[in-house]
């Protein structure tokens, strides 16, 4: 069992609103804390750990216990065990998500092991910690990397990591994810685009048109179309907002 704590947000069951596993039934175990501080986040509890994380007990009935952080990774694998065991075949994977989930990168070499006994791993993450991805790279099953565009996030410069980031990441199956809106220029798609097809243009791109609060899609949809159509080097381009704000799933 896991001797690495680690402070958690929460872990629930949901339908996966984002990337290339959209509408997809997964368990989310979620971490604290983030490197980055992009513009549009929308993630609860990361500028600091909170004192508990929830647990939910009935998967999908939000029915939560709170723990207290740092929690152990016994409590994780104890959880997911019991909704594989209680609810067998409902999950398609787990969800490792935050924040950061690479910046918990000892306690996940001890946890990912463990809970892939019982599901498939998904890692989503902003796709800039390359070194702490390297050691978890055979216990993962599909990556989701964002590559955070100046204009949408706010974040600058983080191309090089980036590609660092993509070209280990491409030893699994993984997907990049751009968050789009108004404000996105052109050489921002064309500069992720040459990135991407530098490393394999098989690799999927989810341009992922930003939601505002007021729940308003901040793209126009003839923009939409011309990210796409900017995309055209890459054989796979889908254009997905975030489906699980439209479905009031967590
Ligand atoms: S990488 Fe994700 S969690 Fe971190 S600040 Fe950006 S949107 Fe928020």
């Amino acid at each position: 069992m896991s001797n690495v704590p680690a402070s958690m947000v929460e872990c629930f069951s949901s339908i996966q609103g984002e990337g290339v596993l959209v509408g997809l039934r997964q368990a989310f175990v979620r971490f604290s804390g983030c490197n980055l501080n992009c513009s549009f986040c929308d993630t609860p509890g990361m500028s600091q750990a909170p004192k508990d994380c929830l647990l939910e007990l009935t998967p999908g009935r939000r029915d939560f216990l709170k723990v207290g952080n740092p929690m152990s990774g016994e409590r994780v694998v104890a959880l997911i065990e019991s909704w594989a065991e209680g609810w067998p075949g409902i999950h398609h994977s787990v969800s490792v998500t935050g924040g950061e989930p690479l910046l918990h990168g000892a306690h996940l070499l001890e946890l990912l092991p463990k809970l892939r006994r019982f599901l498939p791993i998904h890692l989503e993450t902003n796709g800039t910690l390359h070194q702490a991805l390297a050691p978890l790279i055979p216990h993962l099953d599909y990556i989701g990397m964002d590559i955070k565009l100046p204009s949408s996030s706010g974040c600058s410069d983080l191309w090089d990591e980036h590609r660092a980031f993509l070209q280990l990441a491409a030893q699994r199956s993984v997907y990049v994810k751009v968050v789009v809106d108004q404000s996105t220029e052109d050489w921002e798609i064309e500069r992720s685009c040459q990135m991407i097809a530098e490393i394999d243009p098989a690799i999927p791109l989810i341009l992922q048109p930003m939601t505002l609060p007021d729940g308003t899609i901040a793209v126009s949809p003839l923009r939409a179309l011309e990210f796409q159509e900017l995309a055209g080097r890459l054989k796979e381009v889908r254009v997905i907002p975030q489906t699980h704000k439209f479905m009031g799933q967590l």
